[in-house]
This record gives structure tokens, C-alpha cells and sequence, in this order.
């Protein structure tokens, strides 16, 4: 967890390889007692340099600490030599409260992710509406539904929301969530290993026998030729046998231009229903559901503080409450609006835009392709890892000001032309391959929500 955490606190931050090497990898968890972690500096290889990492990175680091377990935490700093004389008491970071016995069973599922914590407005009642209606009474009334809205808007937490209600009226509906990429990957795999009969009926058998499927993004499967044909036949399966699907998406099913007419007229069987973004209001009630599921006290004028400022996307409107605590906590300050300028300071800039770096857009790939953010400054020469090295090439290019001398420096040190030849190839790609359009066009909301 801890290399998890310095991993996410280094791109979300923006923090360069070289201070990275030389601050954040002299840290290391020293103890977890209560909720509060003794950060040990190795001052045998930097000094006494605790101010400076308090200062620099002490916010971050708790803010990180927080998104990745989901708890919040007071840190404190202590050189690693004054730690010496201590009595350890070191603790692997980090167990999370133990979950309920549905959670072990399905670890797909987020356990926040629920109806209970879902704000209805203006923008989601629809698809709330239907969400609550499918979990009610699967197969019987919207089948399948169709969740169509943009990035960080409530899709997968509604389709949580309905496995979890669905295992709890009856623990016994085998349920199974994908994202269409894992279902993308599984098949993938199956039909490489074909030589071994039994993998692909093995793949079909998991998808098809089960009462519930829920499929996320199901964008990511457009184009792709032999996936959309199992999937069709999933469908198929699944619905004659009065199964029920629910599908997310980032479109409605008529905006799917390269989608067979047979498997976008599927789509539109059940009920398609959007999200939108959310109103004033509506921010303003998501706010107050975070702050009292966390067991907050904040200021009301700091709420709508937020709730002005952040507008399209609600994970971010979330992550700038979880800032403001964190900065609080650290400061030992009391929340207020002059507080909550400066720790959304980056996030609202004057022109609200989030500095866009080769480090950020690594990580939205690497995440996107299931593969490490090291993958892609590697060496390694595989297609599944050079493939998206070459859609960060590109992306860098269109979405910063970097020459192709430093992108190629950033991304492990690669030659301008390697650089370039990356960018030709996805440029060729893209004249002919759809479902990389679409990939790109994901990919660009994920790294610039704006
Ligand atoms: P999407 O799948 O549409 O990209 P998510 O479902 O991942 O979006 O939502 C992003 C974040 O916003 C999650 O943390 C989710 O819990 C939160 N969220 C979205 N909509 C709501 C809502 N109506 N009420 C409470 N939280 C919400
Ligand atoms: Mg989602």
C-alpha cells in the first residue's frame, strides 16, 4: 500500500522523477498507531531535512494517504536516527475495517457505492428511479438498462448500488460486474489459450451463467470486432433466459455510429436513461452527504464555497472536500473559506485548468491499459506495453507544450525520433481504427475533465 500511495501522490502532485528519487523514497512508514502514522526520513541518506518534507510534502501525502485507504490519518515526521532509541511497532499499512461478508464475495463491488449514499437531483432521478426499479424486480421491468452520462458523474456508483441491493434482498443471485475491458481482456485470453479446449467455454460459461450482469463503459468493446460478437451472443443468452443486464456507457446507444444496427437496437430494448451533470443544489447535497458519512463539521460557507467553484464532475467536487480536511488537519487550523482557497488553489485556478503533465497522462493510460505507469517509461519492448507507450507519445504531444526531446526524456529517456515515429503511428492508426478513436477521445476526458 505505502508504494501504492507514494505512486498516486507523485503523479497527482505532479512531483518530478528526480524529487521523487530523492525525497519521497527516503520516507517510510515507521508505525500506525490509531490514526496516526510516524513517517521515518532516512537522514542518513538525505540529512535533516524533516522541515522541508513537512512543508512539501506533508499535505499531499495526507491527502493521498486518504484517497487510496479510504481513512484519514494524522502523520507525523521523525528522522530515522532519532527513531533508532524507539520501540517500533511497525504495522502493515494498511487493514482496512473489516468489510462485510458480501464484500469478500464480491470484491468488485465498492461497499460505499450504495443507494443509501447516492444524492438524487435533478440530474440523476431518472436514472436513480430505474436503478431502484431494476434492483427491485430484475429482469422484470427495464431489461437491459442502459446508464449513459460523462466522466465522474454517479454510473458506476448506480450500478453498485444495484448489485449490492440485489445480494442483499437475495444473497444468493449470482451477480458478476465487469468493466467491458476486463470482459475485453478475459476473452481475449481465452481464445490465446484455444489450444486448451475448454478455455472458451469456460469464458462463456462465467458469463453465462449468472442471473445479474452489469457492464461498465461498455465504450471501451465499440469497434472491436470479435468482442462485440461474444458480447452479442452474451446478450442473447443472458436476456432469452430472462437474465438482467445493465450497461453503462459515456453515450446513448444512438451516438454508437460504428455499433452493428443489431447489437444498438439491443440497446435500446430496456430503458436507456442519462445523467447529467449536477446543479447548484444538487452539489450542494452531495457535499453534505460526504461531510456526514465522514463524520464532518464544516462550515456551511465553505460547502458552497466548493459547490460553486467545482461544477462539472462529481469526483472532483469530493476530492476538493477530502483537500480541505486534510489541509485543516495538518494546519491545525479551523475549516474556513480563506483555508479552502488555499487548498483548492490548483484546482481552481484562474482559468480551472489542472496542470496536465507526462506523469499525469502516464498514469491515466497505464491505469486505462492495466498495465504500471514504470511499464511505459521501460524498456520493455512488448506490444500490450509499447502500444500505449506510443498513445503517451501522442497524447503528450496534443495535450502539453513539450518539445519531442522532453517528452522523450520523461517518458525513460528515448530518442526525439522514437518519440516522433510513436506519434506517426498513432496518427496512421487513428485514420482507420475506430475503436482507438474512441479509446483517444476517453482517454483526453480522463486527463482534461474540462
Ligand atoms: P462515473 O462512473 O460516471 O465516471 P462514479 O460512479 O465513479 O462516476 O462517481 C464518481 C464519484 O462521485 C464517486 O465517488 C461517487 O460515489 C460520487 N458520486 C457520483 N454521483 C453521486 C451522487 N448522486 N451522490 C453521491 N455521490 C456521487
Ligand atoms: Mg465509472
Amino acid at each position: 500500500k505505502w508504494d501504492e500511495i507514494l505512486e498516486y501522490l507523485k503523479i497527482e502532485h505532479g512531483i518530478t522523477d528526480v524529487s521523487f528519487r530523492t525525497w519521497l523514497q527516503a520516507l517510510d512508514v515507521f508505525s500506525v498507531v490509531d490514526h496516526l502514522i510516524t513517517i521515518s526520513i532516512n537522514d542518513s541518506k538525505i540529512g535533516d531535512s524533516k522541515k522541508y518534507i513537512v512543508n512539501k510534502f506533508g499535505i499531499p501525502l495526507k491527502v493521498s494517504i486518504e484517497e487510496i485507504i479510504g481513512e484519514s490519518f494524522d502523520i507525523e515526521f521523525e528522522l530515522s536516527s532519532d527513531l533508532k532509541n524507539r520501540q517500533p511497532a511497525p504495522a502493515a499499512l494498511v487493514k482496512s475495517k473489516q468489510e462485510p461478508s458480501n464484500d469478500l464475495k464480491y470484491p468488485f463491488l465498492n461497499p460505499r457505492y450504495t443507494f443509501e449514499t447516492f444524492v438524487v437531483g435533478n440530474n440523476n432521478s431518472l436514472a436513480h428511479a430505474a436503478s431502484l426499479a431494476v434492483a427491485e424486480a430484475p429482469a422484470e421491468v427495464y431489461n437491459p438498462l442502459f446508464i449513459y452520462g460523462g466522466v465522474g458523474l454517479g454510473k458506476t456508483h448506480l450500478m453498485h448500488s444495484i448489485a449490492h441491493y440485489i445480494l442483499a434482498q437475495n444473497p444468493n443471485t449470482k451477480v458478476l460486474y465487469v468493466t467491458s475491458e476486463t470482459f475485453t481482456n478475459e476473452l481475449i485470453e481465452a481464445i490465446r489459450n484455444r489450444s486448451d479446449t475448454t478455455s472458451i467455454a469456460e469464458f462463456r460459461k462465467k458469463y453465462r451463467n449468472i442471473d445479474v450482469l452489469l457492464i461498465d463503459d461498455i465504450q471501451f468493446i465499440i469497434g472491436k470486432e470479435s468482442t462485440q460478437e461474444e458480447f452479442f451472443h452474451t446478450f442473447n443468452t443472458l436476456h432469452e433466459s430472462k437474465k438482467q443486464i445493465i450497461i453503462s456507457s459515456d453515450k446513448p446507444p444512438k451516438e454508437f455510429e460504428t455499433l452493428e444496427e443489431r447489437l444498438r437496437s439491443r440497446f435500446e430494448w430496456g430503458l436507456p436513461v442519462d445523467i447529467q451533470s449536477p446543479d447548484y443544489e444538487t452539489r450542494m447535497a452531495i457535499l453534505k452527504k460526504k461531510e456526514e458519512l465522514d463524520g464532518l463539521s464544516i462550515d456551511n460557507e465553505v460547502l458552497k464555497y466548493i459547490a460553486t467553484n467545482i461544477k462539472s464532475n462529481i469526483r472532483e467536487l469530493e476530492g476538493a472536500l477530502t483537500k480541505i480536511v486534510a489541509l485543516s488537519r495538518l494546519k491545525n487550523k479551523d475549516v474556513d473559506v480563506v483555508l479552502a482557497e488555499e487548498a483548492l488553489k490548483d484546482l481552481i485556478s484562474p482559468n480551472n485548468k489542472r496542470d496536465i503533465t507526462v506523469e499525469l497522462i502516464s498514469e491515466i493510460i497505464a491505469e486505462h491499459f492495466g498495465i504500471q505507469p514504470t511499464d511505459i517509461v521501460s524498456s520493455k519492448k512488448s506490444r500490450n506495453i509499447a502500444y500505449p507507450r506510443q498513445i503517451s507519445m501522442y497524447l503528450c504531444r496534443e495535450l502539453t507544450d513539450l518539445s519531442l526531446k522532453d517528452i522523450g526524456k520523461k517518458l525513460g529517456n528515448r530518442d526525439h525520433t522514437t518519440v516522433l515515429h510513436g506519434i506517426m503511428k498513432i496518427q496512421n492508426d487513428l485514420e482507420t481504427d475506430d475503436s482507438l478513436q474512441n479509446t483517444i477521445g476517453v482517454l483526453k476526458k480522463k486527463i482534461n475533465p474540462q
